[in-house]
């Protein structure tokens, strides 16, 4: 079974209208859709704003469905000018930007217990999503991408977040559901579309750019279910 986990409405609605076979059901207050696509199964919810709806999403689809890959699909913050808005960032690894104990000696990021700063995405899955991004013939960028819970909009926090994880682009979800992903040891990969440039001159692209850069998501994770 896959498991697609989006933000918003608008990153999931494509992926539910082509589902058939669908069944619903709610736990805390989020809707799993159950389904199938290309004869595949499929789970695919909506998870909401930020790390922690994220995490409860992740977690919950991996107690009920117990999925074999879990892919996080959306739009996301540019930190590159090799990226710029609609063309697609694939995780090789995820970070959590806002997670900081280095006042005690740790270094930024770092997920205390597990002593790790990167949670590796599941290689063959970040390999198959850019492969499909590039079969569409959308630019694309493999690496990190970092995920707080803060809409990124200044240049300052931008070049601080590239510098410190030499991250692509940034969100609000991705590290969390990696992170749950990972203490679960399940596979997963994370695949975004730029909707802004997360600077004071840029972020508010995101309203213009949110629905293209949603519907190119949607088309590589369409054909990564059918390749999987
Ligand atoms: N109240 C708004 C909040 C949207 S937050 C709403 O409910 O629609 C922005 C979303 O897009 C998050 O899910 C995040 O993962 C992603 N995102 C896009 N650009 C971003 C940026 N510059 N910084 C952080 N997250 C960004």
């Amino acid at each position: 079974m896959i498991g697609i986990i989006g933000a918003m409405q608008v990153e999931v609605e494509h992926i539910k209208a082509v589902m058939t076979d669908v069944e619903t059901e709610t736990i805390s207050g989020i809707e799993f859709c159950r389904g199938k696509i290309s004869g595949k199964d499929m789970v695919a919810a909506k998870c909401g704003i930020g790390k922690v709806f994220a995490s409860v999403c992740a977690e919950a689809m991996i107690l009920r469905y117990n999925p074999d890959v879990i892919v996080n699909i959306g739009v996301a913050g540019t930190l590159t000018n090799e990226l710029n808005t609609t063309d697609i960032a694939v995780a090789k690894s995820v970070v959590h930007h806002d997670l900081d104990t280095s006042p005690l000696g740790d270094p930024i990021g770092l997920i205390s217990g597990v002593n790790i700063i990167n949670i590796e995405c599941d290689k063959k899955v970040s390999s198959l999503l850019e492969k499909c991004v590039k079969s569409l013939g959308i630019n694309c960028k493999a690496g990190v991408i970092a995920s707080g819970d803060q809409f990124v909009c200044t240049t300052e926090r931008k070049n601080f977040i590239r510098d410190t994880f030499n991250a692509i682009a940034c969100e609000m979800e991705g590290a969390s559901i990696g992170h749950v992903c990972f203490i679960n040891g399940t596979r997963f990969g994370v695949l975004r579309a730029i909707s802004d440039g997360a600077d004071e001159k840029s972020h508010m692209d995101y309203d213009k750019f949110v629905p293209l850069a949603a519907k190119n998501s949607f088309e590589v994770i369409k054909r990564f279910i059918e390749e999987f």
